[in-house]
């Protein structure tokens, strides 16, 4: 990669470039002096090469080099030698050479960071790190994740495109196009009182590229929801986003499988893939196995039904919960009899802030017997309780009984995560992939009265559940499918309605009346109207892909520029207030909250 200021990187030179004369320009990653002689790493994203300077045989370049400090920008000119026996550095693929430099110039010194760049600090503050962005970026670990996701965006994109699908930008300043999230608005200076939404999601466009013919859309497509950031998801994001013509829900699934796994083995050759083909659980069996419709598959415990185990059982906790039609479900913690009061009494904790109204706790003695609280309630069952658990003498059995039988699996569900931590059996080295699919097509949403999409409102209903959307709602299940990875949902999609009366019926269903269909989704609507084929596609947050190829928990460590929890660009400042002209301009006042 030979420039205008230099002839290699500060990753390329070996011992088989001894004896060549180089330059090499980057920044000072460490000095050390020895007196008449000076050690520096220069470093630039390539690598690192240890450069010498030398009082004795190159004052000048000697004397150049003395003010240059830590992240100073310097160029340096020299003759590649193979370091002297016993003093190479195995760590660095540079590290067999080094460059005896003749001239040395300081291209731009460097004010002193803030924090470390050469080295990893614990508990660096994060609201420092985004405010100097360009210096956390500059961090070698930082480099690496840039590096993998860009890796990663190449090889989504090589992929798909040896698949058949085509790249196509859509605008950023559009209609609303509603994912379930508010938008953020952009106020239009030539329509005074009109406004654009930014897109939180191309998802109408990309079925209007359908109904243009185009057959395999994608794109890498920044999405914006105005929405509480959370660690998994940021105001802004990037999806891998795709359509196909001509599919049905096996073909998306197919393809997206193909892509994924070439992706994984491409960018990631040494973490396993858990299971090939991915393992397809409808949304009922992931949440009466899992409790998740992202279950973590790398491990069991699985939830066990128990209701028709304890029916017969006098015991409040469990009979109110069966007469009110739901269930009651155990996990088996092996090994965790001898769990402590505190540690019991932190699941209940766990339990409790994911809605369970609480947790029974069993643990298993040697004889068989159960110790806890509610033990005296199961005298008689316990044979039962245990074949149905798997548990055996030394484990320690949790339950979770819900009138709502949803609410109680989701409980139990964190539980099992939090007992995969605790006994390590969440191996980070692994990939495992997961398709949840089935999923209802509808939620009641108590508050407005009404049934709302639990995907987007374009999904289709499976044929075979049509009828019910006029006689049960609530059973219709939708074409529609999330892949899941490391019990982090990775992607959602559906098989799309292509035919207009089926989507006026499912938007009437979730409340919408005529006009109001006619105001958002007019442009959708009518090109169904003209020979629209039948279509479906998915979008996969390629933030969290690249977070969990990275591993680690935070979409943040993996995005470039992100913002903060409040939504808050620490570098540019932004948001921030404009100009009274820009205000008037925009035909715009600000009304002052209280
Ligand atoms: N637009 C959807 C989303 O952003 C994805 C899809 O259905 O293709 O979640």
């Amino acid at each position: 990669m030979s420039t205008a200021f230099r002839t290699h990187t500060c990753g390329e030179l070996r011992a088989s470039h001894d004896g060549e004369r180089v330059t090499l320009a980057g920044w000072v990653h460490r000095r050390r002096d020895h007196g008449h002689l000076a050690f520096f790493d220069l470093r630039d994203r390539h690598g690192i090469t240890q450069v010498i300077t030398n009082a004795e045989d190159a004052a000048d370049a000697h004397a150049a080099a003395e003010p240059a400090r830590n992240e100073w920008v310097v160029q340096v000119e020299g003759v590649v030698r193979a370091r002297p026996e016993g003093t190479s550095n195995k760590e660095l693929p540079t590290g067999g050479i080094e460059v005896a430099v003749d001239r040395f110039s300081v291209l731009n010194p460097s004010k002193v960071p803030p924090f470390y760049i050469n080295e990893e600090q614990a508990g660096l503050d994060e609201a420092l790190r985004l405010k100097h962005r360009y210096l956390d970026l500059r961090r070698p670990l930082m480099q690496q994740r840039m590096l993998l996701r860009a890796r990663l965006a190449s090889a989504i994109r090589q992929a798909l495109e040896d698949d058949g699908f085509v790249e196509i930008e859509t605008p950023l300043l559009i209609r609303s196009t509603p994912e379930g999230a508010r938008d953020f608005v952009v106020p239009s200076r030539v329509q005074p009182g009109h406004f654009y939404a930014l897109p939180q999601s191309p998802q109408q466009l990309k079925q209007i590229l359908m109904v243009a013919g185009y057959d395999r859309y994608y794109q890498l497509a920044h999405c914006m929801r105005d929405e509480d950031t959370r660690k998994d998801r940021g105001p802004e994001f990037t999806q891998v986003d795709l359509e196909m013509s001509f599919v049905g829900e096996d073909d998306v699934m197919a393809s997206v499988e193909g892509m994924v796994t070439r992706v994984s083995r491409e960018v990631l050759p040494n973490r396993p893939i858990l299971h090939e083909p991915f393992p397809r659980l409808t949304y009922a069996e992931a949440m009466d196995r899992y409790g998740s419709d992202k279950p973590d598959i790398r491990f069991g415990l699985e939830l066990v039904d128990l209701t028709d185990v304890v029916r017969a059982v006098d015991f409040r906790v469990f009979t109110e919960p069966i007469a009110a039609g739901g269930a009651v479900r155990g996990i088996c913690a092996p090994g965790c009899a001898d769990y402590s009061r505190k540690q019991l009494d932190e699941l209940t904790d766990l339990a409790r802030r994911h809605g369970a109204k609480g947790l029974v706790q069993l643990s298993v003695t040697a004889d068989g017997s159960f110790h806890g609280p509610a033990a005296k309630f199961l005298e008689g069952r316990e044979a039962d309780l245990l074949v149905a658990t798997g548990a055996s003498a030394g484990d320690l059995v949790l339950i979770v009984a819900d009138a709502d039988s949803i609410a109680g699996a989701e409980a139990l569900g964190h539980l099992r995560l939090a007992m995969g931590d605790a006994l390590g059996l969440r191996r980070p080295g692994v990939l495992a992939y997961v398709w949840v699919h089935r999923f209802p097509m509808f939620t009641w949403e108590a508050e407005g009265q009404r049934w709302d999409a639990t995907h987007n409102p374009f999904s289709a209903p499976v044929p075979e559940d049509v009828p019910l959307m006029e006689s049960d709602p609530g059973k219709v299940r939708a074409q529609q499918y999330d892949l899941a990875l490391n019990g982090w949902e990775c992607g959602g999609g559906s098989v799309r309605i292509h035919q207009r009366p089926l989507l006026e019926q499912a938007f009437a269903l979730m409340g919408h009346s005529l006009e109001g269909m006619r105001d958002q989704f007019g442009a959708l609507l009518d090109a169904l109207e003209y020979g629209a084929p039948p279509h479906g596609g998915i979008a996969i947050g390629l933030d969290r892909w690249a977070a969990l190829f990275a591993e680690v928990d935070n979409i943040r460590e993996v995005m470039a520029f992100p913002k903060t929890q409040s939504g808050t660009d620490l570098m540019m400042d932004a948001p921030s207030p404009i100009a009274p002209e820009q205000l008037e301009e925009l035909h715009l006042r600000i009304v002052e909250g209280d």
